[in-house]
């Protein structure tokens, strides 16, 4: 393909599909063959005011829109993801990288919070007290409050998306999306899916780019919310930006989650766990679990973890039996391979080695293979940064007490596991530590769209997490109307000049 022909990847401005006239592009890249797939562009400033202002408008009609109406436009999105989940599921493969399977689970996960939006009618439900005082009733408004964003990052373009725009919509907002600029590819197919279900122009709007991008959405008046799903440093950036004072942000970020492995878990469906949780999606998910504690006897468990960690396939995520694919860029791999490298150097022991995997087909490709850390401390880089790829550092404790010690004083809180058979253990692990989510011999405990996502401490900033009950919280303004009726041909009462109802 020449440059020429590369496809341009388009905004969504006011129900239109338009080419951006900025003049700073850059490539999406199939991060398994280094094939350019398109050219996203970085919308300028007046393209981002002017999908501000569509969205601002469309929400003076949007708003009022009969809930059932909102609804059964997701009923019928859910549907038209059903039957395009191959279609999608591939081209997320190609311009991400995880394998298909993973693909079209990434796709499914965020199809779960579209079933969910389509049963707004039992979730935007106030609170009604008759006779709070004689004749006076209290209830609640669960009110839409505006034009609401999000930023996402590249490792779900279609579950991350998913948790956004459609619990923010069928709670009667309007949106602006800003994709990863990584891979937008899939997430702009799920938009079109979203316009051919129903949603009208205006009310969901999609402008590309980078830093200046997201800036310039966080600075805009009329943006009255902003979820983020990023790394710690951006989402920070984001929810200390003094133009965001006062507003609703939500930030889900960073994360470095524990696996505690007590010597009764099942070891066989254990070590299992650990080998999908830490390098299947090539370690690419904020649940992953990059860390494990070995209790007691569980260290000498570490021979077969790494024997089963060497039996993973890496290949390009599109070819059968791939377990590993690739990281997103060539940048992310020399990250990755330079903190394998501190490790090594810094006294970790290296038990398996995944840099320069030899990948027939794809020798261009951003490959590294599943790795192995064990005699792993807590001062070391490997343990203290976030690797984003499929690299696992192994610790080893003597007690309980000492891996629930360990994992609270980690400033981070997305996820944590414990595999053990005790109940008692497990109920001890629950109460005491510290961490927003938690896996009993449950690796990756992403809620289900129900509940709510709801990583904790250092990796979340903002009250309120996406999706479940509590993202209905964020996209509305709960009002109290207290009301009190009379006949015409009603008494007349006395004045009162004290504060309460009688
Ligand atoms: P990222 O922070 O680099 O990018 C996220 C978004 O922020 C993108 O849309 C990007 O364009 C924008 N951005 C990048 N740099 C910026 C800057 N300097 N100023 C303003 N905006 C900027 O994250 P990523 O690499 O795409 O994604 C991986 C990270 O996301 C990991 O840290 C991972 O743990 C985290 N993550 C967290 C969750 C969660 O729920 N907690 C879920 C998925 C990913």
């Amino acid at each position: 393909m020449t440059t020429a022909q590369v496809p341009t990847i388009k905004l969504l401005i006011d129900g239109q599909f338009v080419e951006s006239k900025t003049d700073q592009w850059r490539e999406v890249i199939n991060p398994a063959t280094q094939e350019v797939l398109a050219k996203v562009p970085f919308a300028t400033a007046d393209e981002i005011n002017a999908a501000v202002a569509s969205a601002k408008k469309a929400f003076t009609t949007w708003r009022k829109t009969p809930i059932g109406a909102r609804a059964r436009i997701f009923l019928k999105y859910q549907q038209l993801i059903r039957e395009n989940m191959q279609e999608l599921a591939a081209l997320l493969t190609a311009e991400q990288g995880k394998t298909l399977a993973d693909a079209e689970g990434d796709v499914f996960r965020g199809l779960e919070v579209v079933e969910h939006a389509a049963s707004i009618g039992n979730l935007q439900l106030g609170e009604l007290a008759n006779n709070v005082a004689s004749g006076v009733d209290t209830y609640t408004l669960m009110q839409p409050i505006g034009v609401c964003a999000g930023i996402t990052p590249f490792n779900f373009p279609a579950m991350i998306p998913l948790w956004m725009f459609p619990m923010a919509i069928v709670t009667g907002n309007t949106f602006v999306l800003k994709p990863s600029e990584q891979d937008p590819m899939v997430t702009m197919r799920l938009v079109e899916l979203a316009l051919e279900a129903g949603i009208p122009a205006g009310v969901l709007n999609v402008i590309h780019g980078g830093p200046d991008a997201v800036n310039g959405i966080c600075d805009h008046k009329d943006i009255k919310a902003v979820s983020f799903v990023g790394s710690t440093h951006v989402g920070t950036h984001v929810y200390n930006r003094s133009s965001l004072a006062g507003k609703r942000v939500q930030c889900m970020m960073g994360a470095k989650n524990h696996g505690i492995v007590m010597p009764d878990a099942n070891k066989e469906q254990t070590l299992n766990a650990i080998a999908g949780a830490a390098f299947g999606a090539a370690g690419q998910r904020c649940m992953a679990l990059p860390v494990i504690v070995l209790v007691g006897e569980a260290q000498n468990w570490l021979p077969e973890l790494v024997a089963k960690a060497k039996t993973l396939k890496v290949n390009a995520g599109c070819q059968a039996g791939t377990d590993v694919g690739p990281v997103i860029s060539p940048q992310a791999l020399a990250r990755i391979t330079g903190l394998i490298e501190s490790g090594v150097s810094e006294g970790a022991t290296i038990d398996l080695d995944g840099r320069n995997p030899t990948v027939p087909g794809f020798e261009q490709g951003n490959f590294v293979g599943p790795t192995i850390f064990s005699g792993v401390d807590t001062s070391m880089r490997i343990y203290q940064e976030e690797i984003f790829g499929p690299v696992l550092c192994v610790i080893n404790a003597d007690s309980i007490e000492q891996a629930i010690e360990l994992v609270n004083a980690n400033p981070n809180g997305n996820g944590t596991a414990i595999f053990t058979r005790s109940g008692a253990t497990a109920r001890r692990f629950q109460e005491e530590i510290d961490v927003g989510q938690v896996g009993i011999n449950v690796p990756i405990p992403v809620p289900v769209p129900m509940f709510s996502f709801t990583g904790s401490r250092a990796s979340k900033l903002g009250d309120l997490g996406p999706y479940g009950k509590q993202v209905v919280q964020f996209y509305t303004q709960t009002k109290t109307v207290t009301a009190r009726w009379f006949d015409e041909d009603e008494e007349v009462g006395a004045l009162n000049t004290t504060i309460s109802l009688k």
